[in-house]
């Protein structure tokens, strides 16, 4: 038996428990070319928000009354196939459940040897490649100065450190006082500020007087307003997320000040990690160098138990995290 997590009711606004259930089910019998499976993490997003509202967008909505999906790592138990065997660890999108079986060609195999495995789910996947590929966009450089928001959280916290490493001037915004010293302390930013404490515009250009090259924008909103002053021209804006408005149950107005485009010649390219993919390879040896030699941190915020996992994902959205937001089910 393996328990699993439901979405009963499609969420109005914020998330709400109710939203979700706990079910026990049976796990499925394998069949041959398929591995049986132990979820060791499992990961919670922001973009699962999107897909909870019963309409398609990029991705297809999650069904009521079936088990959620989602990045996860765990162990191979048994195996009926030649591309995995018992005890290794792999990567797949069978998420919000404690075992499943699936075809051996589904999972992607990691390597066992780093430690904590969640880091496949962190620095060392999806966000950490959007990270990397949201840099890579806009040919983010040394001397660039980047203002990161939503930067204490799975994507803004590589994308900083990256930058860094780059040789840019960074600059970032979190919700809280504990957040800002973490940028400041572990992810090497030059200036942070708490985005809560007032006009994000005046905060932004006391941090960074002479403007900015480059926004990395992970929530939207008043960030994005104030980034779209603060630009210098010729800047860039990545445009990686928008968690202020995930959920707002009607279509929020866009910035007052978008005429910045044109006078300043601006970018603004947007991108989603998972066309990407091909270049896995690439980040993993770059971004995992880095990892390796100590040169980049993989904070987490782990919860333990699968029954914990709505309350991961409503957290993201009152910025219970530092770093990467995980579930443990080992
Ligand atoms: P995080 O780990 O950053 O978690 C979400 C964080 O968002 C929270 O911790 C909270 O931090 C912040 N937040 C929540 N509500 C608000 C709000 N109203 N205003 C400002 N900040 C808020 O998530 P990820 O790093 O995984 O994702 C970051 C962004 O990148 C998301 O928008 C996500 O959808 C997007 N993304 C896009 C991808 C792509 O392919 N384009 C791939 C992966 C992620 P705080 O305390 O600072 O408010």
């Amino acid at each position: 038996m393996s328990r699993e997590i439901h979405l009963v009711s499609y969420p109005t606004g914020v998330p709400t428990e109710a939203n979700f259930s706990v079910v026990t089910s049976e796990i499925a019998a394998l069949q041959e070319g398929q591995a049986l499976v132990r979820n060791l993490y499992m990961s919670v997003d922001p973009y699962m928000r999107g897909r909870m509202s019963g309409r398609t967008s990029y991705v297809p909505p999650f069904e009521l009354g079936k088990p959620l999906d989602g990045g996860a790592v765990g162990e191979v138990v048994e195996s009926r196939s030649d591309l995995v065997k018992p005890g290794d660890a792999v990567l797949s999108r069978y998420g919000w459940r404690e075992y499943f079986t699936a075809a051996a060609s589904e999972l992607q195999p990691v390597e066992r040897g780093i430690e904590p495995l969640s880091v496949y789910l962190g620095a060392l996947g999806m966000p950490g490649m959007a990270a990397w590929v949201g840099l890579n966009l806009v040919d983010v450089k040394k001397g660039d100065i980047i203002y990161i928001s939503g930067a204490a959280g799975a994507v803004g916290s590589v994308a900083g450190q990256l930058a860094k490493l780059r040789g840019c001037h960074t600059v970032g915004s979190a919700g809280s006082s504990d957040k800002v010293n973490y940028l400041v302390d572990e992810c090497h930013y030059d200036s942070a500020f708490n985005y809560k404490y007032g006009a994000i515009s005046n905060m932004l250009s006391q941090a960074a007087p002479e403007g900015i090259d480059v926004y990395f924008d992970n929530v939207g909103g008043e960030s994005l307003e104030a980034a779209l002053t603060a630009l210098r021209p010729h800047g860039r804006i990545i445009a990686c997320g928008g968690i202020s408005q995930y959920n707002a149950d009607k279509p929020v107005p866009g910035p007052s000040n978008l005429f910045n485009m044109i006078t300043k010649r601006l970018t603004w390219k947007g991108f989603i990690v998972g066309d990407s993919m091909k270049q896995m390879p690439e980040f993993l040896s770059e971004v995992g160098a880095f990892y390796r030699e100590g040169k980049l941190k993989n904070r987490e915020t782990v919860l333990k138990g699968i029954e914990l996992a709505p309350e991961a994902f409503i957290g993201l959205f009152s910025g219970e995290n530092i770093g990467k937001m995980v579930v443990d089910l080992s």
